[in-house]
Order: C-alpha cells, then sequence, then structure tokens
C-alpha cells in the first residue's frame, strides 16, 4: 500500500461497514487532489475501493445530463440527425 500523505487526505467512517467484506469502522473516505479530484472509500481490511455517490456530484451530473439533453432538443437532433448543405 502506497502512502501520499500530502496528496490525499483520509478519514475513518464510523459506523460504516465495508459493502465487500462487511468490515465495521474499517472503512476510510479518501480525499485526493492528484492526478485529479477525486473521492473514494477504502477497506483497510480489504483493500476494497468504490466511489461514493456524491449528491452534490449527481445533481451536478443531472444538471449536466438536462443541458446536454435541452441542447439536443434545440437543435433538433433527438433521434436523428440533420446535415444542412
Ligand atoms: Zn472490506
Amino acid at each position: 500500500m502506497r502512502y501520499q500523505s500530502t496528496q490525499s487526505k483520509r478519514r475513518f467512517l464510523a459506523g460504516v461497514s465495508c459493502p465487500k467484506c462487511q468490515a465495521l469502522d474499517a472503512v476510510v473516505q479518501v480525499n485526493i487532489t492528484e492526478p485529479n479530484l477525486d473521492e473514494y472509500i477504502e477497506c483497510t481490511k480489504c483493500g476494497h475501493t468504490e466511489h461514493r455517490p456524491d449528491p452534490d456530484a449527481i445533481s451536478a451530473k443531472n444538471h449536466l445530463e438536462d443541458q446536454l439533453a435541452r441542447d439536443a432538443m434545440a437543435t433538433g437532433t433527438s433521434g436523428t440527425v440533420k446535415f444542412k448543405i
């Protein structure tokens, strides 16, 4: 296991059990800034890692998808592709 303490923050999630091995209080939340800003959970018992669905990230993603859907409708390309010559 590698530790890059300057680039990652780890904190134990009390009362959280590992989704894989079910170990309680063995799951840490890891925040990294390199190479990209990311956040995931890691089990210190079995090494299982998993991205947590973050409510903020989900709403941001939904917002983005809404915008893409609106863009698609605005250009009239939902299902059919029109070529302008
Ligand atoms: Zn585990």
